[in-house]
């Protein structure tokens, strides 16, 4: 069996990491001792720390192909000694991450797994889930709420592409931002910048019809969309509109309140646009200066107020459970906002540090366990207040608590986009710098990428080289003769 576990440290770092164990415990001496082997047909695995030990066991599986059988093998082994360390970090320290032994996994995917093994419902496939990963039952309940939400929208197939227009431009960079945004300045990009996306889209239209497919959800985001003058927005929805006719959904993110004005609203509606994005993500005006988000709690209200004045009949609300500084009394208060403004989904996320953000670089600590776990709790209470249910969901790595992202939505109004990003189950044609287009391959498991550049003036310079790359992966350069 040790052969199978040659590299498998990373893993067994991002198990004890669940029980906030530092990473000195892997440090020589090592704190847990690992001793396994094969008995009957059988993988055996300890793991022991002192006194303490946890032992587990798994069959040896068999495949008639001997390349399959020792990748069989090979990742049996891996999912015992993995669990069996879970199961001693929960003697040692007594604590029950909240989504058990899950790293590295979607948890809606094994969810899926377990209805395809043949569990008769949702509810039973979670419970599996329960049983084989010692996931929560509360965590257990909002992924079944979730996949519930999900097998009402219409189903993917390969006949479909969404589409991802991405605007990198913000007013200020948030300090939890990973994103390739750029901030406006002075706005000389903005124009070059619209020229190369508008050809960027006409030549993706081209590819769509070359292939034969049609486009499903367009999600025009960033950076901020709103932060293009109302006459841009115009022209940008017009262009959308003539290049991928037909969809089914269509999403602005106007995500800071501070660049809404009633002329970009209402171009927003008249576009054809059925779901904008007013983020807050606190209402605290405190944590919004700390962040470096150039707008007040107010401004959120009234372009909640101006949203509601100009047509406007879904909003979404983005907010992070444990923000700096926050605790969940400061979250409450964030939650008591959207109780008011009565967004028609609401999306939790759980802070989670990435590497290129300023937090990053400034070593902010992640709120504790108990505290995330709270304000994430609070998300949910206030969602299913406000009668939505859990539609999306995900983790990232780095999360405070071990928690997740999730989306909210009253009954109907999911966003088809989310659900599709995340479940990586509908091919993505993404237009714009930083954009990265996706072909799923759903038999083989695997998806082929194509990336946009990131930095914003080689995007303008070399747009030509974006479509030649989503050509390549979805098409050949003869289609495109064609499209
Ligand atoms: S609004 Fe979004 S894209 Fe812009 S800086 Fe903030 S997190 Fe980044």
């Amino acid at each position: 069996m040790e052969t199978y576990l040659d590299t498998i440290q990373p893993d067994l770092i991002n198990v004890t990491r669940l029980f906030g164990l530092p990473d000195t415990v892997w440090e020589e001496p090592v704190r847990f001792r690992l001793t396994c082997g094969e008995e009957a047909g059988c993988f055996r695995c300890t793991w022991a720390e002192s006194s303490v030990r946890a032992e587990r066991f798994a069959d040896i599986p068999f495949d008639a192909d001997p390349r399959l059988r020792e990748l069989h093998r090979r990742r049996a082994a891996r999912r015992l000694c993995r669990q069996t360390l879970y199961d001693l970090c929960r003697q040692v320290t007594g604590i029950h991450p909240p989504w058990g032994s899950l790293t590295g996994i979607r948890p809606t995917r094994l969810l899926y797994e377990a209805l395809e093994q043949g569990a008769p419902d949702v509810e039973a496939a979670a419970a599996r889930v329960v049983r084989d990963f010692d996931v929560t039952i509360e965590k257990a309940a909002l992924l079944a709420e979730a996949v519930s939400t999900q097998l009402t929208l219409p189903p993917p197939g390969d006949q479909w592409a969404d589409v991802y227009v991405g605007i990198p431009f913000c007013p200020t960079r948030c300090a939890y931002c990973s994103f390739s945004s750029g901030e406006l300045g002075d706005g000389k990009l903005v124009e070059p910048y619209l020229k190369a996306l508008l050809w960027e889209m006409a030549d993706a239209a081209g590819l769509l019809k070359a292939t034969g497919r049609l486009p499903r959800a367009v999600y025009i985001g960033g950076g901020t969309p709103t932060s293009l003058s109302a006459s841009q927005l115009e022209r940008l929805l017009a262009a959308v509109n003539a290049c991928f006719p037909g969809h089914l959904e269509l999403t602005v993110e106007a995500g800071r309140p501070d660049t809404l004005d009633r002329d970009k609203l209402r171009v927003i509606r008249e576009g054809g646009a059925g779901r904008i994005s007013i983020n807050p993500q606190s209402m605290n005006d405190r944590t919004l200066k700390v962040i470096g988000r150039a707008h007040t709690a107010r401004q959120v209200e009234e372009a909640y107020a101006l949203a509601r004045e100009e047509g406007i009949h879904h909003i979404n609300m983005d907010v992070i459970a444990g923000l700096p500084g926050e605790h969940p009394a400061d979250f409450a208060r964030t939650m008591e906002a959207a109780l008011r403004l009565r967004p028609e989904s609401l999306t939790v996320h759980t802070l989670a540090i990435k590497r290129s953000s300023r937090l990053h670089f400034e070593n902010a600590p992640l709120p504790d366990a108990a505290e995330a776990a709270e304000m994430v709790r609070l998300g949910t209470q206030t969602a299913h207040a406000l009668g939505q249910k859990a539609y999306y969901l995900y983790r990232q790595k780095q999360m405070a608590g071990n928690q997740e992202n999730v989306g909210y939505a009253l009954p109907g109004h999911a966003c088809l986009y989310n659900v599709d990003i995340m479940e990586e189950t509908t091919h993505i044609i993404a237009v714009g710098a930083g954009g990265i287009s996706k072909r799923v391959y759903p038999e083989e498991g695997h998806i082929g990428r194509a990336p946009n550049v990131s930095n914003i003036a080689q995007y303008i310079e070399r747009v030509g080289e974006m479509g030649e790359r989503k050509w390549g992966l979805f098409g050949t350069g003869e289609e495109r003769g064609k499209g």
